[in-house]
């Protein structure tokens, strides 16, 4: 199974990305933004353990986000890739993550995109309180594009919360860009342009890393 990790910051279109990667290519798409929600959703004591961490947008506990991740990653373990995204955050997480048996990553993905790009990005973005779909408020009508359903801005998308994220993300997240070249698994992709435009860079930039054994080399169509 080929593993992805998806990183750049907040707004950077790792949600956009991660689905046509898994689109394109049968994988699974684990978006841990999403998981952690469905798992609120679902209630119980984890439920009630993660949803302050979603209320805030603090980082939610390493042990309590490898649980979830792990439930995850066994349901897809026979698929033949998938794209983690929002997950590893942290060095320490992706250590935590190399030393489960499926946490073997093949390459991680840097979605690279200027700080003042994803502040207008995430000031217009929107998501489907019915199916997750994330759209932006200058392209629908306040209605899901994909199932119809109302939309709203996520409780972490609020900006003084972003603002919270993006500092979060220079301090904790960027150096794993750095752990993840010190292993030779990095490979940055451009993500100013249009979403096809992106998904090309990040098809070939696989291709160019994984090489011929990869699941990607059959399937890549640009
Ligand atoms: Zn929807």
């Amino acid at each position: 199974m080929t593993t992805v990790v998806l990183l750049g910051r907040q707004g950077s279109g790792k949600g956009t990305q991660g689905r046509l990667l898994a689109e394109r290519h049968g994988w699974a798409h684990l978006a841990l933004g999403d998981e952690f929600r469905r798992t609120v959703r679902g209630g119980g004591t984890r439920a009630a353990a993660l949803e302050p961490y979603l209320l805030t947008g603090e980082l939610v506990p390493d042990s309590l986000a490898l649980s979830v991740v792990r439930d995850s990653l066994a349901r897809h373990r026979f698929g033949v890739g998938c794209v983690l995204d929002g997950y590893p955050r942290t060095v320490r997480q992706a250590e935590l993550l190399a030393d489960i048996p499926e946490g073997d990553v093949d390459v991680a993905v840097n979605i690279a995109v200027a700080p003042d790009v994803v502040l207008r990005r995430i000031a217009r973005r929107r998501v489907c309180i019915c199916c997750d779909a994330v759209s932006s408020t200058t392209d629908v009508t306040g209605r899901c594009d994909r199932c119809g359903g109302p939309t709203v801005r996520r409780a972490d998308d609020e900006p003084a919360v972003v603002r919270r994220r993006l500092a979060r993300y220079e301090e904790r997240t960027r150096p794993l860009l750095d752990w993840y070249a010190g292993l030779g698994r990095l490979v940055t992709v451009d993500g100013h342009g249009p979403p096809d435009r992106v998904a090309a860079g990040i098809d070939r930039a696989l291709v160019d890393h994984l090489g011929a054994t990869s699941d990607v080399v059959g399937t890549a169509t640009a």
